[in-house]
């Protein structure tokens, strides 16, 4: 990390801000900040289990991975009305 430049740092600063929301795409190199329904189209798994994608930012292009995480709670409840 010590050869960070400043513009680089400017970028991962942005981009930390970016990921400060956890369902967010952002483009590494550029901070492009992807659209929930069209840009996230491709990469949404239902159980994030295909791994890491690589992907095209649509902004400047760069070419990154994209791992999806996905997690499920699930709350039980007695049916009741039948005693
Ligand atoms: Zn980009």
């Amino acid at each position: 990390m010590s050869r960070l430049t400043e513009s680089v740092s400017d970028n991962v600063d942005r981009m930390m801000k970016a990921l400060e929301k956890a369902e967010a795409i952002v483009c590494p190199k550029c901070g492009y900040v992807y659209d929930d329904c069209e840009d996230k189209m491709n990469l949404v798994t239902f159980w994030g289990e295909d791994g890491p994608k690589e992907e095209g930012c649509p902004s400047c292009g760069h070419e990154f991975m994209v791992e999806e995480h996905v997690s499920r709670t699930y709350t039980v409840t007695e049916k009741g009305g039948e005693s």
